[in-house]
C-alpha cells in the first residue's frame, strides 16, 4: 500500500517557519524513498502563496483550510481541521515542525485520533512502515529510540535537525480546499496577536550564533560612568559587552544568543536564550563569549555542527564541547577578530 505523508505548514500571517520546509523537505524524501505520497497542509487566511510555495518545495499535494476566523492561532478549529484532512489524506505519518503552534497542534491531534506523538525529533528512519525515531533527552546527555504503534505516527521535527530543500518555481499545482467546519459557539475573539520582534536575524533559523554570558560584564578595563549605582553600573558594561557581540554577529550573518544568566541580569531580552527554559537551537557556528557550559546551556546549543569558545577561564566546561577555544579576555579578543573577519569577507 502506497505511504502517506502529511507535513503541517506553520505559517504567521502568511509567512511561513522555514522549519515547515524542512518538515515538507523530509515528507518528501521520506516519499520518494519508499514509493510514496507527501502532502502539505496549510491552514490560515488567503493561503494561495503558501499553498504555491508547497508545490514548489515538492508537495505531491496541498490541503487548504482556509476562512478568515483561521487568519490567527485558533487551536480547536485548527486541530478539527487537521483531523479532517486526515481522514480525507489517510496518512501513515504526519509531521510537524517543533514551534510553538507545531507543538500545540501536534499534542492535540494525537488525542484527537487517538495516536502518539514523537516529539522534538532529530533523525529517523523509515523501516516496514514504522518510524524509528531518535530524540535528545536529560539536556542532550542521551538519545532515546521512540516509536509509535498506533496511527498515523506524528512527528515534531527539531528545528534545523533536518535540511530545507530548495524550491523549484517550475513546480506548481492547485491547492485542494477543505471545508471548513465552525462551530459558532466556538467563536472567540483575539485580544492579543503578537509575534516576538527580534532585532536583526532570528536564533531558531540562524546558520551562525554569536551568544553572550555573564562575562559580558565582566572587562577590567572599564569604568562606568561615576554617577550609576552598582547595578545599573553592571547593566552599562554588559551593554558594552554585548555591543561586541553584536558587531561580531552582523559580520556574520548570524543571530546574538546569550545565557540565561545574562537573561536574568537583564544584560539582554528573555528571547535571546538559548538553553533548556530558552532556545534550542543548532546551527553550523556557535560562537560562545564568557558562557562557562553549564549543562542547562549546553541542553540548547551542544547540537551545533561547530562550536567555538571564548572564555578566559581555560578549565570552562565549554571548552570540553568545543571544537575551536580561545583562552582570554572576549573584550580583548572580539574586536580584533570582528575586524579580522570583516576584511577577509570583504575580500
Ligand atoms: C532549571 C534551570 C534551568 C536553566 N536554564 C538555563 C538555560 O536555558 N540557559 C542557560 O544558559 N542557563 C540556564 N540555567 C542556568 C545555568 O545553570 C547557568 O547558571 C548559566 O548558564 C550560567 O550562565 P553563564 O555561563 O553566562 O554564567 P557563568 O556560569 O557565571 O559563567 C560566566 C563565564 O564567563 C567567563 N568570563 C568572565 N569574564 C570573562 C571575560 N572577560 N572574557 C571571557 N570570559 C569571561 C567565566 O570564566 C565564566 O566561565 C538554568 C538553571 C536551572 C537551575
Amino acid at each position: 500500500m502506497t505511504k502517506k505523508i502529511l507535513a503541517f505548514i506553520d505559517h504567521f500571517h502568511g509567512k511561513a517557519q522555514p522549519s515547515s520546509w524542512e518538515g515538507l523537505g523530509l515528507a518528501v524524501k521520506m516519499a520518494a524513498d519508499n514509493g510514496g505520497e507527501a502532502a502539505a497542509l496549510i491552514l490560515g487566511d488567503n493561503l494561495q502563496d503558501l499553498a504555491n510555495q508547497a508545490f514548489q518545495y515538492g508537495a505531491g499535494q496541498v490541503f487548504t483550510a482556509e476562512n478568515p476566523a483561521l487568519k490567527d492561532f485558533r487551536p480547536e478549529i485548527m486541530a478539527d481541521m487537521i483531523k479532517i484532512a486526515v481522514e480525507q489524506f489517510q496518512p501513515d505519518v504526519m509531521i510537524f515542525p517543533t514551534t510553538s503552534r507545531g507543538r500545540i497542534l501536534a499534542g492535540m491531534s494525537a488525542v484527537d485520533l487517538d495516536t502518539g506523538v514523537m516529539v522534538d525529533v532529530t533523525d529517523l528512519t523509515w523501516e516496514g512502515g514504522k518510524i524509528s525515531a531518535t530524540r535528545p533527552i536529560y539536556a542532550g546527555k542521551l538519545l532515546a529510540k521512540l516509536q509509535c504503534s498506533t496511527s498515523p505516527q506524528i512527528i515534531t521535527l527539531r528545528t534545523r535537525a533536518f535540511d530545507k530543500p530548495e524550491p523549484d518555481d517550475s513546480k506548481s499545482g492547485s491547492a485542494t480546499p477543505l471545508d471548513v467546519k465552525i462551530d459558532p459557539s466556538s467563536e472567540m475573539t483575539t485580544v492579543l496577536d503578537h509575534q516576538e520582534k527580534s532585532s536583526g536575524v532570528s536564533l531558531n533559523d540562524a546558520n551562525v550564533i554569536v551568544s553572550g554570558g555573564r562575562g559580558v560584564a565582566l572587562n577590567p578595563n572599564l569604568e562606568p560612568p561615576g554617577d550609576l549605582d552598582e547595578e545599573a553600573a553592571e547593566i552599562w558594561k554588559a551593554k558594552q559587552g554585548f555591543a561586541l557581540v553584536q558587531e561580531l554577529a552582523d559580520v556574520l550573518g548570524a543571530a546574538v544568543g546569550a545565557s540565561r544568566a545574562s537573561v536574568d541580569a537583564g544584560y539582554i531580552e528573555y528571547e535571546h536564550q538559548v538553553g533548556q527554559t530558552g532556545k534550542v537551537v543548532s546551527p553550523d557556528l556557535y560562537i560562545a563569549c564568557g558562557v562557562s557550559g553549564a549543562i542547562q546551556h549546553l541542553a540548547g546549543m551542544r547540537n551545533s555542527k561547530v562550536i567555538v569558545a571564548i572564555n578566559k577561564d581555560p578549565d570552562a566546561p565549554i571548552f570540553n564541547f568545543a571544537r575551536f577555544g580561545l583562552v582570554g579576555d572576549m573584550h580583548e579578543i572580539l574586536p580584533p577578530l570582528t575586524a579580522e573577519l570583516k576584511t577577509y569577507l570583504a575580500g
